[in-house]
């Protein structure tokens, strides 16, 4: 065997990548990982999940500094409160730094060959690597592993400018605030960023196709989140379609459509957050012989195996939503799946969270996709303004709720709006993957005083009495 042989060859070094490499070192299989970019975490840790979330910190704090301190006694003299964007930001890159270093440290722990270049198939079992430093190396493997992850859709209007006209990628790194920021797209980035400008000082206006933001949550958590949002100071439009763009060195006017009616929306800057694609350029499908479905994800069975014999794929590159959980633990059930072992993911059991100020956070089916199914359930509601941490917390907005089998009593999905939702919701989520009942959670004993309580509390009014109930 060659020395440029492996076992794996794994193209990307995101949350699917790195993990499914990982993984395959500590099983003991010959690994090598080929990422283009320098640091490891791909989308995830440069320009995703995580300085997004460090940025939605610092803003709060921010945010809380400015309008929620005076009331806890804290009080900032002469209105002497102001913002250092640059230490902000730099924070935020301190916070990626640290965590892709971690990551290339585990990659070295784990034996896996770090590839630093742009995969590219050559068919059969062979990767093209043109490396960062000019070189062209080619190695094979049993098993190719194609985790190429995303990238941001562009409006065909609205070409990326990086100023007037910005994706995620530039929403994460600005270094200035606008005076006024259009966010077309009411899903996760368009909330997370909007929120992070809208606290910073900019007057952010969301517009959204559907009838509703977070149009993937359930609804109640929705409507309740669109409330939170307005009182912050963010515009909402939605049922709005944006159908074109004037674009100038001052900001950018959209043309839309409301309600059948034309309305223009003009801002400083505007962030499309319309959804990310599948990223597969230069990637030499056509010659290895994998297929794409119709929406241009690579396609895979059930077991993560392309059309082309020995290639497999994950992430956001297949079917499916594009988080990078979702990505870690396909990484993982992969290559356990490569070495004999049992891995697995439940597709029914997908938490999703956005970290705005209530979180959305919601694990199993919604109660709109529980009356399309036709299924029987019972929904168990309660208040965070009703639990004594969250009051003492200053975190009283919200609530969680239950819904469950109107038969078995088996959770069939939760959803929780509240500050910390994503904390809050591990417990759901582990209830669910042991097929627990509302009444498990209900007679699970929670510390007190916690906000967890309010699960508790949900969980008994499934059956209609919450201790606290009023
Ligand atoms: P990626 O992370 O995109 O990694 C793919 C890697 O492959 C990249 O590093 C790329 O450089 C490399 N690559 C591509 N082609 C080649 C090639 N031919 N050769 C070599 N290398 C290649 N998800 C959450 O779950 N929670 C969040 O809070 C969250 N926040 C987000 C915030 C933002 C602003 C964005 C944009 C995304 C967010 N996501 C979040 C989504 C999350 O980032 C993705 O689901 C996740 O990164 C997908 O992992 P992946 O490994 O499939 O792909
Ligand atoms: P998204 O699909 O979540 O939301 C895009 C929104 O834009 C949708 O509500 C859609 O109806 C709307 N839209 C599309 N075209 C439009 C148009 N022309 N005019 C007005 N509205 C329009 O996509 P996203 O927010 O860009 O996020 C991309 C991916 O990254 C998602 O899969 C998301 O799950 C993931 N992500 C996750 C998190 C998180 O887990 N907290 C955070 C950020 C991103």
């Amino acid at each position: 065997m060659s020395e440029n042989h492996y076992k794996i060859a794994v193209i990307g070094g995101g949350p699917a990548g790195y993990l499914a490499a990982i993984r395959a070192g500590q099983l003991g299989m010959s690994t090598v990982l080929i990422e283009k970019m320098k640091p490891l975490g791909g989308t995830c840790l440069n320009v995703g999940c995580i300085p997004s979330k460090a940025l939605l910190t610092s803003s709060e704090h921010y945010y809380v500094a400015k309008n929620r301190l005076a009331k806890h006694g804290v009080i900032i003299k002469d209105d002497a409160i102001s913002l250092d964007l640059g230490a902000l930001m730099k924070r935020k890159t301190d916070v990626v730094t640290q965590l892709t270093k971690g990551i290339d440290f585990l990659i070295k722990k784990n034996k896996v060959t770090r590839l630093e270049g742009f995969g590219k198939l050559l068919g059969g079992n062979a990767v093209e690597v043109a490396t960062t430093d000019g070189e062209t190396k080619t190695v094979t493997a049993d098993a190719i592993i194609l985790a190429t992850g995303s990238e941001v859709i562009e409006l065909p209007f609205l070409p990326y400018n990086g100023k007037t006209v910005i994706s995620s990628d530039h929403a994460i790194a600005l270094d200035k605030v606008p005076g006024s920021l259009l966010v077309i797209g009411g899903g996760a980035i368009g909330l997370e960023l909007g929120s992070v400008w809208s606290r910073l000082g900019a007057k952010v206006t969301v517009i959204e196709f559907l009838p509703r933001i977070a149009a993937l949550n359930d609804a109640d958590v929705s409507r309740e989140l669109d409330k939170h949002l307005r009182k912050q100071g963010i515009d909402i439009h939605v049922n709005t379609k944006v159908e074109s763009a004037d674009i100038t060195d001052q900001g950018v006017t959209l043309r839309t459509t409301q309600d059948g009616k034309a309305v223009d929306f003009f801002g400083d800057a505007v962030l499309v957050a319309v959804g990310r694609k599948p990223f597969t350029k230069n990637l030499g499908l056509d010659t290895a012989g994998v297929e794409l479905t119709q929406r241009g994800r690579i396609k895979v069975d059930g077991h993560y195996k392309t059309s082309a014999p020995g290639i497999y794929a994950i992430g956001d590159v297949i079917d499916g939503p594009m988080l990078a959980h979702k990505a870690e633990e396909e990484g993982v059930a992969l290559v356990e799946q490569l070495a004999g072992q049992a891995g697995h993911v439940n597709y029914d059991i997908i938490p999703n969270v956005i970290y705005t100020h209530p979180e959305a956070a919601g694990v199993g089916l919604t109660e709109d996709q529980l009356k399309e199914k036709g299924i029987a359930y019972k929904v168990g509601k309660f208040n965070f303004a009703a639990n004594g941490r969250a009051l003492a917390n200053d975190m009283s907005e919200g609530f969680a709720k239950i819904l469950a089998d109107a038969k078995t009593d088996k959770v069939l999905g939760v959803h929780i709006l509240s500050s910390q939702a994503s904390e809050l919701l591990g417990e759901a989520v582990s209830v669910m993957e042991f097929g627990g009942a509302a009444e498990d959670i209900a007679r699970t004993m929670h510390s007190h005083p916690t906000m967890t309580e309010v699960l508790k509390e949900a969980a008994w009014a499934v059956s209609g009495k919450a201790l606290h109930g009023a």
